[in-house]
């Protein structure tokens, strides 16, 4: 988020035709390859209806204009984790475009809800009574997608529950049903059994509601186990150009890059401690960088040590403790005059990409990238279309 000087120093920079780089960094999005990326699900699977994940503000990357670059696409359909998600879209998106709360909602949420034409994922037997109240109330039957719990115990009806959902009175004429949903545990690994047996439990259980849609698969799936792909697709990962499997998968775009500013370089002679608690000693005279990048945007601290960036196709080691605001490279490797403070090295790219920092890291790409903090400009380039 910028603060207003920052946004006055921005149309400053507009106004006399350069660009002054006010943020910790750049993270750009392609929308052309996110629209590329969609197309590529689809055609993975084709018998389905691709939908778009754009919660958490489409992984950190601005739900605001990607979920109306993939309606311009095309796509329909939009899943979000809160109500306040749902919220912030509804009206930059087409009349036809269908806004899903994943979470469900919170009692007392529902009138909204309804008013606003978003479409709840019903999570418990509770959330299913409140929805069907509020019908009832302003008289009209309202949409809603069923989540059923096919043994990921996270969200969802069991079988039992389910059964005396189907038995309560009414709640099939205020309700509509239109899609029955589950989430697979263990997608990202297409050979687990887990997967075959949710997916007979889902056919089970979905049977069982007549007519609705069935929405079972999440990018690893969609990419790794098309036959599960079901009626709808809830596509994140993939459509920001991120390998849902070990990959590589081939025809898929990368769509994101981001990049650091260099603020200093130094000289150091040997024995010199860098960083915070001496943590990286250097070893012989050593030439560093300091970046504008640190924890608080999201660049992980676990990388200290471990992690590095990229410069002219050379991989750069980050020494010492990633600090809050800053981390150090070693630039040794490339000579003086190649690199300068103001450059831009990058994090994110070409050479290193969030399913490789997910790796180093030890954690799920979705973490990564969820975790890219305010504090970089985005910046969409690319034919929206
Ligand atoms: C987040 C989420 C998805 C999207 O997962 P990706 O791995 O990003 O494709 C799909 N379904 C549910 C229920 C989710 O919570």
């Amino acid at each position: 988020m910028l603060t207003e000087p920052a946004v006055r120093l921005n149309e400053m920079a507009d106004r006399i035709g350069s660009s002054v780089q006010v943020e910790a960094g750049v993270l750009s999005i392609d929308l052309s390859a996110v629209i590329a990326n969609y197309r590529f699900v689809q055609m993975k699977a084709p018998a389905a209806r691709i939908g778009a994940v754009v919660k958490a503000d489409a992984y950190g990357l601005g739900a605001r204009t990607i979920a109306p670059a993939l309606a311009g696409a095309g796509c329909r359909d939009f899943f979000v984790a809160h109500l306040a998600e749902a919220l912030e879209l509804v009206s930059g998106l087409p009349e036809s475009a269908r806004l899903y709360v994943l979470n469900g909602l919170a009692p007392g949420m529902e009138g909204l809800c309804a008013q606003a034409g978003i479409f709840p994922v019903l999570n418990t037997l509770e959330q299913a009574r409140h929805w069907q109240r509020q019908a009832a109330e302003i008289g009209q039957k309202l949409p809603a997608v069923l989540q059923l719990d096919t043994g990921m115990s996270r969200l969802g009806l069991g079988v039992n529950d389910l059964e005396t959902l189907l038995r309560q009175p009414g709640f099939l004429d205020w309700v509509d049903l239109r899609v029955v949903m589950s989430h697979l545990a263990c997608a990202d690994m297409p050979d687990a059994p887990a997967n075959a047996d949710q997916a007979k439990r889902f056919a089970e259980m979905a049977i069982r509601v007549p007519g609705a849609q069935r929405s079972l698969a999440n990018s690893a799936a969609a990419m790794g186990m098309s036959d599960h792909a079901g009626d709808l697709v809830r596509s994140g990962l993939v459509l920001y150009g991120i390998d849902p499997l070990p990959g590589p998968t081939k025809g898929l775009r990368p769509a994101i890059a981001l990049s650091a500013r260099v603020i200093q370089i130094r000289t150091v002679p040997a024995g010199v401690g860098v960083g915070y608690d001496h943590d990286y000693v250097t070893p012989s005279p050593r030439r560093l960088a300091t970046l504008s990048v640190g924890y608080a945007d999201g660049w992980p601290r676990a990388l200290g040590g471990k992690g590095a960036v990229w410069l002219n196709g050379v991989s750069l080691p980050l020494v010492g403790r990633v600090s809050m605001d800053t981390c150090t490279a070693d630039v040794t490797e490339i000579s003086a005059e190649s690199i300068e403070p103001g450059d831009m090295v990058e994090l994110i790219g070409q050479h290193q990409s969030v399913s490789d920092l997910a790796t180093l890291l030890d954690t799920a790409p979705h973490a990564v990238l969820t975790g890219l903090g305010k504090r970089f400009e985005r910046r969409f380039t690319g034919q929206a279309q």
